[in-house]
């Protein structure tokens, strides 16, 4: 057989290759399996929570050693419980493919744009639409997932496990439970100063444990959603009066809630690049210069500003048990509708006319704007109209604005953030600030234009802030308490027509005084009912920012 013709390369490498995919990978027991995947989990996807966790815990001695130590075991069998907890192995194998999955898609948010996967970030998962999803695809992370997900997820399906008699099983995978809480205890008692401090200072490290951190908070999250369902609606508001007297003109407000724009980076806040050309030239704009968000992300600050509770009774799980300021508005006789160009209204426009503005892919907040001189020009009475802006929404700032309003250069085009250079990221936000300057500056001057019919009014405030890669972090969403204050401090600005200011008789030196405090989104209900000139059961005088204002009567 000396002669025997060779088969091509390729061909014997195609074959050892099934051969090896056919053989499997032996693994000695059920127990062995679900530990060297979550030593996998651990080496593997968890880098930034070793990072984080180093950069809080590490000093050079032998406590911080053993912490270390018990830590690594303490993780590696807590997320080994998450495999053993299932009664078959069909299903332990089903749940190991699902979170390396998971751990994949984890671990490369934590690492690349240092989120932490808290029930916030699950709510903003479950509420995200396809333009958003769209926006962080990138082939890197399809690379990412498809080597540390899904590759491992095929694998778990060819690891051999011997034959063991069902009940054999069963023993084995309590007896292992058992022995992982043992450690798991032992591990926090050898070093427990160490662990108070851990939980209670560096809270926000454990959220990024990939996958346990990922699974917790989705069941947390789904655990409160699931408590409210069919609960009656409370109506807070009551019985809603009207204040002011029949106006010859209809008065329209429009209320424009922007994404993601941070106050440190608004010109009229006093940034140093021109991110506001045009406003800054508009008589009647007054700037807020010191407002604090009441969340970091969308799915909080949005029901929060429509809410009738302050930041500190807020509850966003509790927040579709009550009407809101729109239902007041509408009791007041106020027409109103809600135009979208983001993610949804977050249950906010639950009772109101609502119109999806943007149709499949990603728009520009101009697409909101196309019918409104039409709009206005069939207006007769009371009109709120709410715009939510797509604003600033990252990490692909640049798609934010068409090309004619990329005024700072150059501008980081890629949605991987960490392959920009710091100055092209912040250029490139800058300019969707510029835009969103733009929009407002078109909207007001459509309500000047119809200034002879109508009186005009108009609020802007930004959800929350962003970070934009300082001390390494990136976008938003983090907890409140550990959330950098860029990701807090909004702006937040009125515009008024005369005809406005002298039907509310409001004196425009007092107001342009009150812009000078610090306020909140706490205000936005109270104020935006004191400009409609409406009141309810819940209305605040302390937090309308124009009640005070008033030119005899109603100001103090
Ligand atoms: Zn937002």
């Amino acid at each position: 057989m000396l002669t025997q013709h060779l088969p091509a390369p390729s061909v014997t490498l195609y074959a050892r290759l099934r051969e090896r995919w056919n053989a499997g990978i032996p693994c000695p027991s059920d127990i062995a399996f679900v530990f060297g995947v979550s030593l996998l989990w651990l080496l593997f996807y968890n880098a930034r929570f070793w990072q984080l966790t180093l950069a809080a815990m590490w000093h050079p001695s032998v406590g911080s050693v053993v912490f270390l130590t018990t830590l690594f075991a303490l993780t590696l069998s807590l997320q080994a419980i998450l495999l053993l907890i299932w009664p078959t192995r069909l299903l332990m194998r089903v749940a190991a493919s699902l979170l390396f999955v998971i751990a994949a898609f984890g671990s490369y948010f934590c690492s690349e744009y240092g989120v932490i996967m808290n029930k916030e970030m699950m709510r903003n998962v479950l509420q995200t639409d396809t333009a958003e999803v769209g926006a962080l695809l990138n082939p890197e992370l399809w690379l990412h997932v498809t080597l540390f997900g899904l590759l491992p997820a095929m694998l778990v399906w060819r690891v051999r496990l011997p034959r063991t008699p069902y009940k054999g099983q069963l023993r084995q995978r309590a007896l292992a439970i058992l022995g992982a809480l043992a450690i798991s205890l032992l591990s926090v008692f050898a070093s427990s100063a160490n662990y108070a401090s851990f939980f209670r200072e560096h809270k926000p490290v454990r959220f990024t444990l990939s996958p346990s951190a990922e699974v917790i908070s989705m069941a947390g999250l789904l655990a409160v959603t699931k408590d409210k369902t069919n609960a009656p609606l409370i109506d807070p508001g009551g019985r809603v009066e009207r204040m002011a007297a029949a106006a010859p003109k209809p008065l329209v407000m429009f209320l424009v809630i922007g994404e993601t724009a941070r106050a440190a980076n608004f010109q009229l806040g006093g940034y140093s690049r021109e991110t506001n050309p045009e406003l800054s030239h508009i008589a009647g704009v007054t700037y807020f210069w010191n407002t604090t968000s009441c969340g970091t992300s969308t799915a909080i600050s949005v029901p929060c500003l429509f809410s009738h509770l302050p930041r500190s009774d807020f509850k966003v799980d509790q927040a579709g048990r009550y009407t809101n300021l729109l239902d007041s508005l509408v009791k007041a006789g106020f027409d109103l509708e809600w135009r979208d160009n983001n993610s949804g209204c977050k249950g906010v426009c639950a009772r109101v006319a609502s119109f999806d503005y943007c149709k499949g892919s990603d728009c520009f907040d101009d697409v909101m704007l196309a019918d409104l001189p039409a709009r206005l020009e069939k207006i007769t009475r009371d009109t709120v109209i709410v715009f939510h802006q797509k604003g600033s929404h990252g990490p692909a700032y640049f798609e934010r604005y068409p090309a004619e309003f990329e005024k700072f250069q150059p501008a980081c085009r890629s949605n991987q953030l960490q392959h920009c250079t710091t100055q092209e990221i912040t250029n490139a936000y800058d300019n969707t600030l510029v835009y969103t300057d733009h929009m407002l500056a078109r909207q007001i001057a459509m309500l000047q234009s119809a200034a002879p019919r109508l009186d005009g009014l108009l609020i802007y405030v930004s959800d929350h802030g962003e970070s934009l890669g300082e001390n390494g972090i990136y976008l938003h969403g983090m907890p409140y308490a550990f959330a950098p204050a860029l990701q807090k401090q909004v702006p937040m600005l009125m515009w008024m027509s005369e005809s406005y200011a002298r039907r509310a008789r409001l004196n425009a030196g007092c107001i342009q005084t009150e812009a000078a405090l610090p306020v909140s989104h706490d205000f936005f209900y109270h104020t935006v009912l004191g400009a409609a000139e409406v009141r309810d059961q819940v209305y605040d005088r302390h937090l309308d920012l124009v009640s005070g204002c008033r030119k005899g009567g109603g100001g103090e």
